[in-house]
């Protein structure tokens, strides 16, 4: 029986999972990693839904990244099949292309602009901010208000249950504007999804004799009787603090999964709806995926201002409060805080794997290109490591009891 761990990981989404399978087969430490979700790989799980296909439990992940470190690390443990995301917005009855291009601005307004007209066009509407704080301020700098109201205003109102003006202007600036006519969502250097879908990715990365795997379980039920050196702390950081100051807010999300009989859904894997319904997004996986399947599912994203949080809220009053918080943590003897939620910003898995990556280095004590050097798995093997823990048992994965 193993006594204690080198370390004890909360959460195997990207950030614990990442940190655990450097630990472990970098530096040969032992690792426990515990989850209270009954799976692996946080929000990026997907599994086969009762129709046999392949559905992201937790809405629509899409992989891009311009930093070929991060691509590179994750290639280790995926193939990849390339895809390159495309959005519709059903805006005034129509689906038009989002990010707003030169088709949107011609198919919406029945015109025939050239790119050079369309910068003209967008320049004579745009109401200058200066400076550019809010997401607001984003939107109407580059369009104006009637552009923003079509395609931004009525969403955001909806995702975040803030107006534009009160989130900081990293939110809708996320989303371009093109004066061409490509209607890629991102335009990142590599873009695709794991060719056996992103559970069996994380299944190939845990696949350690020193990672041990406890789902089904909060750390605080753990926390006492199994002890460890250090621990990495990847939940929301107020809760971990037990709110000392105050909760952070979080925006929540209810995921609506439909099967329907019929081979396609949607011309796209996402339309957004901005100003008609609840939801925000309809996903239709199979475009995601490529699966081919007579049956299709799809994913509606409900915005909830309760329940499991999803978003850190990005404005001012909150990254105040966080201050408190990250001032704490830093303070916090043997515990490391990484991932979307522990450090309350809002990041793409890339970024997270990156965050995570660079966590490790400085527990190694190397830079991160060496940190990544270190023990590198050769090549991707195939795995039969349990991804899902299977009621009621909640160990999976090399047993507690194994060395
Ligand atoms: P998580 O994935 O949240 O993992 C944290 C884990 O910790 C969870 O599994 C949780 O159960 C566990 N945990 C928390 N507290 C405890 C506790 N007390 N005890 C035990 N376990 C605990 N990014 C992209 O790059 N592309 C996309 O297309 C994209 N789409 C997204 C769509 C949606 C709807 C959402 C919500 C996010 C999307 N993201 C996307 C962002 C992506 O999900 C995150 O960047 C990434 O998954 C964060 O990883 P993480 O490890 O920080 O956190
Ligand atoms: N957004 C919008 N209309 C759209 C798409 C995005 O107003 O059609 C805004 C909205 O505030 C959203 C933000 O831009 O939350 C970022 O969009 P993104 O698609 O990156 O959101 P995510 O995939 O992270 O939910």
């Amino acid at each position: 029986m193993i006594a204690s761990f080198d370390y004890v990981i909360v959460g195997a989404g990207y950030a614990g999972s990442v940190i655990a399978e450097r630990l472990a087969r970098g530096l040969g430490k032992q690792v426990l990693i515990v989850d209270r979700r009954p799976h692996i790989g946080g929000n990026a799980y997907d599994h086969y839904d009762d129709a046999g296909i392949l559905v992201h439990k937790y809405g629509p992940h899409i992989f891009h990244t311009s930093c070929k470190e991060v691509f590179d690390y994750l290639s280790r443990f995926t193939e990849w099949r390339q895809y390159q995301h495309k959005v519709l917005a059903s805006v005034d009855g129509q689906l038009v292309p989002i990010p707003i291009n030169l088709d949107t601005i011609n198919k919406l307004y029945g015109l025939n602009l050239t790119s050079f007209q369309m910068e003209e066009f967008l320049a004579s509407r745009a109401e200058t901010r200066d400076p550019v704080r809010t997401s607001e301020d984003v939107v109407l700098n580059k369009m104006g208000r009637e552009l923003y109201e079509k395609f931004f205003r009525g969403y955001t109102r909806k995702q975040w249950g803030l107006d534009p003006s009160e989130l900081d202007a990293q939110v809708t600036a996320r989303v371009p504007t093109r004066t061409n006519r490509d209607d890629r969502y991102f335009t990142d250097m590599y873009q695709a999804m794991p060719k056996y879908g992103f559970t069996r990715m994380f299944a190939t990365m845990l696949d350690h004799p020193n990672i041990h795997l406890l789902l089904n379980t909060d750390y605080r039920e753990i926390k006492d009787v199994i002890p460890c050196k250090e621990m990495i702390y990847t939940g929301p950081v107020d809760e971990y603090f037990d709110y000392r100051f105050g909760k952070l807010p979080y925006r929540c999300l209810d995921f609506k999964h439909e099967t329907h009989n019929m081979p396609q859904f949607q011309p796209v894997a996402v339309v957004n709806y901005p100003n008609d319904y609840a939801f925000t997004r309809i996903t239709e996986f199979k475009h995601l995926t490529g699966q081919e399947h007579p049956k299709t599912s799809i994913v509606y994203e409900f915005p909830q201002a309760e329940g499991d949080p999803y978003y850190p809220i990005p404005k001012p009053e909150n990254a105040e409060l966080y201050k408190q918080y990250q001032a704490l943590a830093a303070d916090t003897e043997g515990v490391r805080f990484a991932g979307r939620l522990a450090t309350y910003r809002y990041y793409n898995m890339d970024q997270v794997v990156a965050q995570a990556l660079t966590v490790f280095s400085h527990i190694a004590g190397v830079n991160r290109a060496e940190a990544l050097e270190l023990k590198k798995m050769p090549k991707i093997t195939t795995v039969t490591f349990p991804a899902v823990a299977k009621k009621p048992g909640r160990m999976v994965g090399a047993a507690l009891s194994a060395s």
